[in-house]
């Protein structure tokens, strides 16, 4: 998102900036690294500088954190090498909120000041708590949930090193179960909150989905709404140079091609008579994987295949891993992070699974449709606004795009593998289906507008709760 977005309000004119922890693959990527001003120590970093440069392939300025001690380090930017969430994680990410705070009121880089600050997730949850600090600041804050899954809990005692004040860390504030969050500080002190899909919005003021942060979604509803994340077409779509052979909705042939090299590429057979069912996910629970590993006798009876790629939980790939080696004529799995071969993936399939326990938006579904590749998704969050499920009224008012079921169980989603694989056979029906999900469209453009006019509306604001 982070990508696409700020390029998509540039081409509406206005002068987005975006600020970036110190990454080595973000020092290594951002174009012409100037400092902007030092820092000097701060929460416990010896030394950070403020520098900017530009993203690849774009005018945008990057600002980028540049404290060694906190971000140069081996792992991802979240976990070290042994998988454990860095011990330190609050101090690191805390840097960038307090970071864009301070470039906020024009301290740090008195030549741009922001009209509107925009935090994502609970990385940056504590932007909106350091600019309420400063009384002088009255810039805006809109927040962004990406996944409410993961919240940025800490111990109390951490809260020492934040430079926050206590009355921060009641119930009112960003206290959560005797602990903190910085999801919470997000979700209290910006002015506005955005999630990315308008179900998932709704869905997120509930228990079930809530996480324990419904009652504070319910309180902040009048601030809160979703906005669907959009999809790069010129990285995805059915000309793309990564796969066998390029194709579009007036002419699918290559379609064909690209599910037989599939075939070939993985050693399935290519006489299957059912459709060619592709995931391309985390390899978790939350993805529902360990749904579709219990409900695959069903999609084999039918005469169906799967094919896999991923990464996750240890369990679901050895699960996989298991599956193909007794099925091997029908189902294949390349455990590993792949982004060409999930181009093939999207666009060899016939079908993609996506079978989430929750979804804020989900990508997959939409490069699918693009790939006239039928979604078969469970119905929530994103998925449920993005997929029109394929039954006799949407296909009479031609709507149809895919196949939505609703309970997150084996046997629900069993039985929508076994009708889709019935669908597969009525060769017409299936193309309309095909072509219309092609047509449809998920770009960076809508979604960009719909920021505007939040930004827009967030101005006539006169502050954010300031306790
Ligand atoms: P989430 O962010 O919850 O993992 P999304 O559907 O929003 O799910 O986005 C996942 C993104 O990661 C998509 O662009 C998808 O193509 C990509 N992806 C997931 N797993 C793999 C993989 N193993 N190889 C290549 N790309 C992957």
């Amino acid at each position: 998102m982070l990508g696409a977005l700020p390029l998509a309000l540039v081409k509406r004119g206005f002068d987005v900036r975006v600020l970036l922890p110190g990454f080595p693959g973000v020092l290594d990527g951002i174009i012409g690294l100037q400092p902007v001003t030092r820092i000097g120590p701060v929460f416990g970093a010896a030394s950070v500088t403020l520098y900017a440069g530009r993203l690849p392939d774009s005018n945008m300025t990057a600002y980028v954190i540049d404290a060694s001690f906190f971000f140069r380090r081996e792992g991802n930017p979240y976990v070290g090498p042994d998988g454990q969430d860095w011990n330190d994680n609050h101090r690191r990410f805390g840097l960038l909120g307090w970071v864009a705070a301070h470039l906020a009121s024009g301290e740090l880089d008195p030549a741009w000041v922001p009209e509107v600050v925009h935090a994502h997730d609970w990385h940056a949850g504590l932007t909106p708590a350091y600019i309420t600090q400063n009384p002088a600041l009255k810039v805006p804050t809109v927040f962004t949930i990406h996944n409410l899954a993961f919240r940025g809990i800490f111990p109390m005692e951490y809260h020492d090193d934040l430079d926050l004040p206590m009355r921060k860390m009641t119930p009112h504030g960003m206290e959560f179960h005797g602990m903190f969050s910085f999801m919470k500080a997000g979700l209290v002190y910006s002015n506005k909150i955005t999630t990315v899909s308008p179900n998932y919005a709704r869905e997120i003021c509930t228990p079930e989905f809530g996480c324990g942060l419904d009652g504070v979604m319910r309180d902040r509803k009048w601030d809160l709404s979703g906005i669907l994340n959009g999809v790069d077409y010129t990285v995805w779509d059915p000309g793309d140079a990564k796969i066998n052979k390029p194709y579009s909705a007036d002419d699918l042939t290559g379609k064909k091609v690209c599910k037989r090299a599939l075939q070939l590429e993985f050693g399935l057979s290519t006489e299957a008579h059912g459709p060619l069912f592709a995931v391309v996910s985390r390899l978790t629970s939350q993805k529902g994987m360990d749904l579709l590993l219990a409900a695959l006798p069903e999609l084999l009876q039918e005469g169906a295949q799967l094919i896999v790629l991923g990464t996750g939980e240890g369990d679901l790939e050895a699960g996989f891993r298991y599956a193909a080696s007794v099925n091997p004529d029908n189902v294949a799995v390349h455990i590993g992070y792949n982004e060409s071969m999930s181009h093939r993936f999207i666009a060899g399939a016939d079908i993609l699974l996506v079978p989430s326990r929750f979804e804020p938006c989900g990508l997959t579904q939409l490069y699918a449709l693009r790939y006239g590749t039928l979604p078969l998704v469970r119905r929530v969050g994103g998925l449920a606004d993005t997929v029109v499920d394929v039954n006799d009224e949407s296909l009479a008012v031609d709507r149809a795009t895919g196949f939505v079921f609703n309970d997150a169980t084996r046997q629900a989603l069993g039985a929508r593998i076994r009708e889709a694989c019935g669908f597969y056979r009525n060769e017409e029906a299936w193309k309309n289906v095909q072509r219309r999900g092609m047509r449809q469209n998920f770009s960076w453009d809508d979604s960009a507008a719909n920021y505007e006019q939040l930004y827009r509306s967030c101005s006539a604001i006169p502050s954010a709760n300031r306790s």
